[in-house]
C-alpha cells in the first residue's frame, strides 16, 4: 500500500476548505469499506485521505421541512433501523436491508453507499487502464460482460451498484452538496451522470465538493413503495437488476408513479417508459409487461448479459405487484 497523509477536519467548512486548497490527489474516506480496499490494490491514488468521521453535522436521521434529512455519515444499519424510515419510507427500509452483510451496514455509510466507485472487474483491476480510468477502452464492451449495463453504455459499461440510490430516487430525494462557497441542493437523480458526460466519474461532485445529506420528502397521502432486488445468490450480493417503485395507487391503479432500476445502467436508471405505461391503468400481468416492453425498447445488451432483460421485467412485476 502507498504512503498517503490523513487529514480529519472537524467541520464540514474546514473540510471544504482542505477539499478546496488541496493540491495533491485527494481521497474521501466514510467508512472506508470500499476506499481503503482502492488505496490498497492501486485502483485509487491519494496522497492525502481526508477522514470524514470527526466532521461534525455529517452523520443523524431527523425530520425537516416535512421530510427526513440523513446526514452523510449515518451508518446504513442505522437506516436499516429508523423508526421512521420503516414506517414512512419502507422501501428505503428494504434497500439498506438488501445491501451488502451485517458486518457493511454497521461500517458503511449512506455517503460512502451514494458515492461508491462500480464494481467492473476491469475497473478494479489496477493493470488495467479502462475509460473509466482515462484510458481508451472499454474491455468489458467486448469482453466479459455478464454484470454489466444493458442501457445508457455509451463506451463504458459499468453499472451503478448503490441499493439506496434507485429507492430514494424514487421517493424523490434531493442531494445537498457541500461546498466551499456554502451547499447547493440539486434533485439525487441529478446527481449521478453517465459515461457521456465524463466516463471517470459517475457523479456531478467538482472538486471541492462532497455530499453532504439526503432528504427525501414527506410521503404523499396514499404513498406506497417497494424495492425489490434480484441476486445471483442468496447470500450477499450486489443487484443483477433491481427496481425501486413508488407511487400513489387509486382503485387498483397508479395515480402517480416513480421507477427507478439498479444493476442495468452506469446510473440509476430512471424508467419513465414504464412509468408512462403503467400511469393511471387498472395493474396487471400484461400492462406491467407492456411496461417493460417499453422500457427494454431502449435497451441493448451485450454478449453475455441478455438475460438481464428478463430480469427487468421479473424486477417490475414483483415491485408493481407489491405496491398495487
Ligand atoms: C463485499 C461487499 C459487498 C457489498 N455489497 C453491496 C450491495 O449489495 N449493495 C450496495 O449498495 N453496496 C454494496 N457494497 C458497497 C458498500 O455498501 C460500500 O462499501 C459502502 O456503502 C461504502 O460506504 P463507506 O462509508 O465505507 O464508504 P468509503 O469506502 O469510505 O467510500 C466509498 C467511496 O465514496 C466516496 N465518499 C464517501 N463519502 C463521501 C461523501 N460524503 N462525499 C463524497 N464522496 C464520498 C469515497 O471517497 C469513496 O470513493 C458492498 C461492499 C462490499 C465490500
Amino acid at each position: 500500500m502507498r504512503e498517503f497523509k490523513i487529514a480529519e477536519p472537524r467541520t464540514a467548512d474546514e473540510l471544504a476548505a482542505l477539499l478546496a486548497e488541496s493540491a495533491e490527489p485527494v481521497a474521501l474516506m466514510a467508512g472506508g469499506t470500499d476506499i481503503l480496499d482502492e488505496l490498497k490494490s492501486g485502483v485509487a491514488t491519494a496522497s492525502l485521505v481526508i477522514d470524514l468521521d470527526k466532521v461534525a453535522g455529517l452523520r443523524g436521521i431527523g425530520k425537516e421541512k416535512g421530510g427526513l434529512r440523513i446526514g452523510a455519515m449515518t451508518r446504513v444499519v442505522e437506516l436499516a433501523d429508523d423508526a421512521t424510515v420503516a414506517a414512512e419510507y419502507p422501501s428505503l427500509k428494504q434497500a439498506a436491508l438488501s445491501l451488502a452483510t451485517p458486518q457493511l451496514r454497521n461500517s458503511g455509510t449512506v455517503g460512502g453507499n451514494l458515492c461508491q466507485r462500480p464494481r467492473c472487474w476491469y475497473y478494479r483491476d489496477p493493470q488495467v487502464v479502462c475509460r473509466k480510468k482515462g484510458g481508451f477502452n472499454c474491455y468489458a464492451y467486448q469482453g466479459r460482460n455478464k454484470y454489466h449495463a444493458i442501457f445508457g453504455g455509451s463506451g463504458c459499461f459499468i453499472v451503478y451498484p448503490s441499493d439506496l440510490a434507485p429507492a430514494l430516487i424514487s421517493l424523490g430525494a434531493q442531494a445537498t452538496i457541500g461546498t466551499a462557497k456554502g451547499d447547493k441542493v440539486a434533485p439525487l437523480e441529478a446527481f449521478y451522470a453517465g459515461p457521456d458526460a465524463d466516463a471517470t466519474r459517475e457523479n456531478v461532485l467538482a472538486k471541492g465538493q462532497f455530499l453532504k445529506s439526503v432528504w427525501v420528502p414527506a410521503p404523499k397521502a396514499g404513498q406506497k413503495a417497494a424495492y425489490v432486488k434480484l441476486k445471483e445468490r442468496g447470500t450477499w450480493d450486489f443487484a443483477l437488476v433491481s427496481a425501486a417503485v413508488a407511487g400513489v395507487v387509486e382503485a387498483g391503479a397508479f395515480k402517480e408513479i416513480a421507477i427507478v432500476m439498479g444493476g442495468v445502467a452506469p446510473v440509476p436508471w430512471r424508467a419513465k417508459k414504464a412509468e408512462d405505461a403503467l400511469r393511471g391503468k387498472p395493474v396487471t400481468e400484461a400492462v406491467i409487461r407492456q411496461a417493460a416492453d417499453e422500457v427494454l425498447k431502449d435497451a441493448a445488451p451485450l454478449r453475455e448479459n441478455g438475460y438481464k432483460t428478463g430480469l427487468v421485467f421479473a424486477a417490475l412485476k414483483r415491485a408493481v405487484l407489491a405496491v398495487v
